[in-house]
């Protein structure tokens, strides 16, 4: 089991220079996850360009996310069915998901995987592609192991006077820098920004789910909605990601209305700003797998019944109809 906390610290001290604004970069040329690409690497080989597409599989709720929120805050045509963007991945992560369709080796801040990038470098590539994406989305690895890469790169594209670009990141939701790296100036200027949006990840609908997808202490499900719960509290456009894979159905009814209830808490609209996503199997994905990850896969499919049953159950259908980005910010559904 991860030490998430240890490991947290010892990962961000490999991750980031604050003198020279500079961020640790993945590398992805010549690893498992450039096979999976459409697209050719591009910067260098440390980016690359990724489809978001809205349609899903059978029995699973479109994902509108980013397209939806990048569309409202550049004023685009909204229900577009695919968006562009531009994904940097920064070269750590805590947490080890099995699913993960990001090879291990790009997540421990190897240095024969990434390199130190400065944020307005990255900023810089990005300006210069031809057929420029709408989407500049900070991936990872978890980016907010490095706070400041979202702040950087938004001063960034201000100071380039850059209205056109919209930036997107991920979160695990597993550490408190937010808070601790970056003074309330900063965070306000994150939380405020027009043209910023975040979606975090829950990994599992209940501590056990949690601890079999990510390999962290299960007590640490509970840390997601407590950190949740904190971003949303910044007025931040914030969305979230659930992944439903776990070792066994078992009291499925009970803890996915349970998981539902937990966000509810936060916001009683909140379930209508999370997507649930389908793990499937991506190419470093397969050699990971044993025999409870392949039954996680049935399990997930039982778990997009249980939580549409409780949306049903709890809103009304012109409510689960609603365009994501038209459900009010956390903290602000009253
Ligand atoms: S938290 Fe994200 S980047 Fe880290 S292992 Fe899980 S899926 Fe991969």
């Amino acid at each position: 089991m991860i030490d998430t906390d240890a490991y947290s610290t010892r990962l961000r001290s490999l991750a980031v220079d604050r003198a020279s604004r500079s961020l640790l970069i993945a590398d992805l040329r010549g690893t498992a996850q450039q096979d999976d690409l459409t697209e050719p690497v591009n910067c260098g080989g440390y980016g690359r360009i990724h489809h978001f597409t809205r349609d899903t599989s059978p029995g699973w709720p479109a994902n509108p996310l980013p397209i939806d929120p990048a569309a409202k805050a550049l004023g685009l045509d909204t229900g577009m069915a695919m968006m562009r963007a531009q994904v940097f991945q920064n070269a750590v992560c805590n947490w080890r998901c099995w699913w993960c369709y990001v090879p291990f080796e790009l997540l421990s801040g190897s240095p024969k995987h990434s390199a130190m990038l400065a944020a307005g470098q990255l900023v810089d590539s990005y300006l210069s592609l031809e057929d420029r994406p709408p989407v500049l989305d900070l991936s990872g690895g978890q980016p907010d192991l490095v706070p400041e890469w979202v702040l950087w790169t938004l001063q960034a594209l201000d100071q380039r006077d850059v209205t056109d670009a919209y930036v997107w990141s991920d979160d695990n939701l597993s550490n408190d820098y937010f808070w601790t790296c970056l003074t309330p100036d900063e965070r306000q200027y994150i939380a405020a920004h027009p043209r910023y949006g975040r979606v975090a990840c829950f990994k599992g609908f209940d501590p056990k789910s949690f601890a079999f997808n990510t390999r962290a202490a299960p007590d640490l499900f509970d840390r997601q909605f407590t950190l949740f719960r904190r971003l949303a509290a910044t007025g931040m456009d914030i969305y979230g990601y659930a992944t439903f894979t776990a070792p066994s159905p078992d009291g499925m009814t009970g803890e996915m209305s349970g998981f539902v209830d937990r966000l509810q808490q936060i916001d009683e609209r909140l379930p209508l700003r999370v997507v649930p996503l389908e793990i499937q199997v991506w190419g470093p994905v397969g050699p990971r797998m044993r025999g409870p990850h392949e039954r996680s896969l049935a399990v997930q499919q039982e778990a997009i019944g249980a939580w549409t049953a409780e949306l049903a159950s709890r809103f009304t259908v012109a409510e689960t109809a609603m365009p994501i980005t038209a459900v009010p910010r956390p903290g602000r559904s009253r």
